[in-house]
């Protein structure tokens, strides 16, 4: 069969036969929950409980603190030990609110409760999306309302769910294709109502085939919801890829995927979308992979909001010895943290632990031009990370260095090894920070 893709990108061992089998564990938390206010992009979310009251599931913990935002809301029933300051996974400090689980799982009056979604108007729904506090699962985090509140007059064609799950050793979309493909399938019905003609299409790996089948039979009845079958390939789930592969239309940094018609959300996210529109179910949970050589039971596991790494290591069998290096997502768009004590956040989409952290000495560019070929975004990242290095910051800009995704793939191929995309990112971050501020003196 030929499977759509994009031009570039690389072909990685993807381990994710380690946890691929595990079916999804609910997993109840031990210890107090740490919910951050700044887990979504935009303005953190403002708390609005205090230490000392109690809250109920579901119950609203912080507002959106703009539209660019998103809500926070209980994931148990209990008491809040403390709205304080918590340190990030960048090592920053943020406001958190920290919950002690009484065990009752008392919801507020409504929970979980079946709505007619049907008699909804456009403005509701996406009302409803906001309401509930869901972002994009897939690492990004971006508030889903935000992204389906296009301009008037701007034409969508295209509700593409992505479910390509390209970083190697995650499994947490993969495991919900299998075990709840008729919710995904319920939240593009949705989604696509929002938006008159249009087609929803599901874009999965080729290497995820029994969750092509199991997305495509949930699909049946649906004429113009489908599933999409991907090269596997690395980058395919980023969103600029997504889009060229279902769509042959490509779309560069300054636009946004409305401008060529479309809209990408998350496999997880268009389930949480389901949930808290039909069933007005805040995001309160979702499924992480527990994964990796140092792990002693790789699992996929259903878990609230907030709960500490170490706990879910913990119910993964533990560590088989001393992990070199934890990541907080895939290896190549992951963070590597610090502490196991950081919470479980809506974007964690997976935590990876490697016995040995390999270090590669970088040597002299041996002029092969591999990273011009993987580059997703057709880059020159060598000459890239030169004027990153020299901080020429204008010839950064001109070689289109703000294209770039960090999607890692330059460094994954470069023999000499060399750091190409980590000088990249840095240098394009200096670069976005410095717009900010001229823009902000204007
Ligand atoms: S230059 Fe950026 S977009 Fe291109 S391969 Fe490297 S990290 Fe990916
Ligand atoms: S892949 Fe590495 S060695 Fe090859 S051209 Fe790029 S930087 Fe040089």
């Amino acid at each position: 069969m030929f499977l759509k893709t994009f031009r570039g990108g690389v072909h990685i061992r993807d381990g994710k036969k380690l946890s691929s089998a595990s079916a999804i564990k609910e997993y109840k938390p031990q210890g107090e929950l740490t919910l951050m206010t700044n887990q979504h992009i935009g303005a953190p979310a403002v708390p609005c409980v205090k230490a000392g009251e109690r809250v109920l599931l579901g119950q609203k913990l912080a507002d959106p603190g703009g539209f660019v935002s998103a809500g926070l809301y209980s994931p148990v029933s209990g008491t809040v030990k403390a709205v304080t300051g918590r340190e990030c996974m960048n090592g920053d400090t943020a406001t958190a609110i920290v919950l002690e689980d009484d065990g009752l799982n008392e919801a507020v009056p409504g929970y979980g409760e079946e709505r007619d979604w049907q008699s909804m108007t456009p403005a509701e729904i996406i009302a409803a999306v906001r309401d509930a506090g869901v972002v994009g699962m897939g690492g990004a985090g971006f508030p889903t309302h935000v992204k389906l509140s296009v301009k008037e007059g701007v034409k969508i064609d295209h509700v593409i769910c992505n479910g390509a799950e390209c970083e190697p050793y995650i499994t947490c979309d993969h495991r919900l294709m299998l075990e709840k493909p008729s919710a995904a399938v319920l939240g593009m019905r949705i989604l696509t109502s929002l938006f008159p003609g249009s087609v929803g299409v599901i874009g999965i790996e080729g290497n995820k085939p029994d969750g092509i089948e199991a997305v495509s039979a949930a699909c049946e009845g649906y004429d113009n919801i489908s599933v999409l079958p991907l090269k596997k390939k690395y980058p395919q789930g980023g969103e600029r890829m997504i889009i060229e592969a279902v769509t042959k239309r490509r779309i560069n940094s300054k636009m946004l995927p409305a401008d060529a018609g479309c809209i990408v959300v998350n496999f997880s996210t268009v389930i949480a979308v389901a949930e808290a529109v039909a069933y007005n179910m805040p995001l309160t949970r979702r499924v992480v992979t527990v994964t990796g050589d140092a792990v002693r039971e790789p699992s996929n596991f259903l878990t609230p909001i907030g709960t500490k790494a170490r706990e879910l290591i913990e119910a993964a069998g533990g560590f088989t010895e001393e992990p070199e290096k934890v990541i907080f997502g895939g290896p190549m768009m992951g963070f590597a943290v610090y502490d196991l004590d950081l919470p479980v956040n809506k974007t964690t989409s997976c935590i990876l632990s490697y016995k040995r952290d390999r270090v590669y000495q970088p040597s002299e560019c041996i002029r092969c031009g591999k990273c011009l070929t993987v580059c997703p975004e057709h880059l020159m990242p060598i000459k890239l990370k030169n004027t990153a290095d020299e901080r020429d910051y204008a010839e950064f800009e001109r070689l289109h260095g703000l294209e770039c995704i960090g999607c890692g793939s330059c460094t994954y191929i470069c023999p000499a090894k060399r750091r190409l995309s980590q000088s990249i990112v840095a240098a394009k971050q200096f670069v976005m920070i410095e717009k900010k501020k001229a823009a902000s003196l204007k």
